[in-house]
């Protein structure tokens, strides 16, 4: 393979780097064999000999190190090179604040094109991407579209996707009406929701069978990730591959296999386990397209999660929708900067500027439609509750011991 020869080789003006890491290296070892002097007993022992060759043993591995990571680097531009080889023309519904916020970055790696309620077509223009408006889905569809990432409010998803099958109907069927059937597909639909057991039920419930669907949750949005992607969480369940509903509890690949032979297999709802290889074009092409659409956030160096849509909404409610939830509070006591703040009251201040700067609709949108959130926020009360007793309980004490509290300056308030 071209990656192996590329890897040994010295980057393109690497020479330099290498001298120097080189020089690092020698000295390194330098540096091992006098502490190791240094620490024989007798400075001249056999013991000194034997310790030796862990010391060689360390340096080797480091060097396996620098070679990995240089054929990790060449694997990554192999990659980078064969998306954009081949790229994806993706279609995104929603073009409000998080649409925007990663058309922009999609742009790198392939052609856009844009749909949304209201008219957004100077910032498209701005951005290089074609807007189409939402009363015309089929000029949308009619862009040749390989993948459609649905951006909506969570609000507003299920009446998205209402409206867009019908659509996708009529374009498979005119497809159907052109060539061979067995291999008409749909684009593969992307959902971005915050919450996933919700878009994951209506995509499977409503988009038709020719449809892959993946569902997904950047863990970041155009605040968090503003200075780029890099080390953000990006949450993904590869859900329905051609035709074929995957078993959410599987994690999608194999992860709950960990026999290598079968790295490439999969269990759908039914327990059968399919093969990646599998011998169909529709089947290839479906895994291909998927992986292709994963690498850009790969590319953009997003820490990739593979979780089921079930347990990312038991994990969120308790960290992203408890962050938006305290964040609104503490927004709504109409907290603002003094003087003399504290780093950690910058924070607070910070936490509720990035909660509040999304909209109501979509913190409405964590509430209503993850069924572990009412549990966040009365796990919330009572801790609330616990904390001020705590506070009760020592003032009672201090007036238990005789300690004077004067009434009028108890500060707990009575339940
Ligand atoms: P949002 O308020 O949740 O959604 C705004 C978008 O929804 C706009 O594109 C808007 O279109 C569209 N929309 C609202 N009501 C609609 C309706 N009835 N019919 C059709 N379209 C409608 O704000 P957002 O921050 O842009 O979030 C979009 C999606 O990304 C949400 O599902 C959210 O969970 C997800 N997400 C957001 C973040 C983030 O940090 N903001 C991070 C990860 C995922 P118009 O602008 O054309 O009106």
């Amino acid at each position: 393979m071209a990656s192996s020869s590329l890897a040994l080789s010295s980057p393109a003006g690497g020479s330099t780097n290498s001298h120097n890491r080189n020089n690092k290296r020698a000295k390194t070892k330098h540096y091992y064999t006098e502490m190791q002097a240094s620490l024989s007993p007798g400075n001249n022992s056999t013991d000194g000999a034997a310790a030796t060759p862990a010391a060689g043993k360390l340096e080797e591995l480091k060097q396996r190190e620098a070679e990995l990571s240089k054929l990790l680097a060449s694997v990554r531009r192999e990659k980078l090179s064969a998306i954009r080889a081949r790229p994806l023309t993706i279609g995104v519904m929603g073009f409000g604040r998080f649409g925007q916020f990663i058309a922009r970055t999609f742009s790198k790696y392939g052609r856009i094109v844009v749909t949304s309620r209201s008219d957004y077509t100077d910032i498209a223009n701005g951005m290089g991407v074609k807007y189409v408006p939402l009363s015309n889905l089929d000029a949308f569809l009619a862009e040749d579209l390989d993948v459609i990432v649905v951006a909506t409010s969570i609000l507003s998803f299920k009446s998205t996707i209402q409206s867009l099958v019908p659509h996708l109907e009529k374009q498979l069927l005119a497809k159907a009406g052109k060539g061979d059937s067995a291999i008409v597909k749909g684009p593969l639909i992307v959902d971005v929701l915050s919450v996933k057991e919700h878009a994951r039920q209506v995509m499977l419930d409503l988009l038709p069978p020719e449809c892959d669907i993946l569902c997904t949750h950047p863990m970041f949005g155009p605040d968090s990730g503003k200075k780029g992607w890099h080390g953000l969480n990006f949450v993904y369940e590869k859900t329905r591959l051609d035709k074929v509903v995957l078993e959410p509890e599987s994690n999608n690949y194999n992860v709950n296999n960990n026999d290598s032979d079968n790295e490439e297999a999969f269990v759908d709802t039914a327990g059968q386990v399919h093969s990646v290889h599998e011998d169909s074009e529709a089947h290839v092409e479906a895994i291909d397209r998927v992986e292709r659409f994963l690498s850009i956030w790969e590319e953009e160096g997003c820490r990739m999660v593979p979780m089921s849509a079930k347990d990312h909404d038991a994990y969120a409610a308790n960290s992203q929708f408890i962050t938006h939830l305290m964040g609104r509070i503490l927004g709504s006591q109409g907290l603002s900067s003094t003087p003399i703040d504290t780093k950690g009251f910058e924070s607070v201040l910070k936490l509720v500027g990035s909660t509040t700067a999304d909209s109501f609709d979509l913190f409405y949108g964590l509430y209503k439609f993850n069924q572990n959130s009412l549990d966040t926020i009365l796990q919330l009360r009572s801790a609330m509750d616990e904390v001020v007793d705590k506070l009760k309980v020592m003032e009672d004490e201090e007036q238990q011991k005789g300690n004077s509290v004067d009434p009028n300056n108890s500060k707990v308030v009575p339940s």
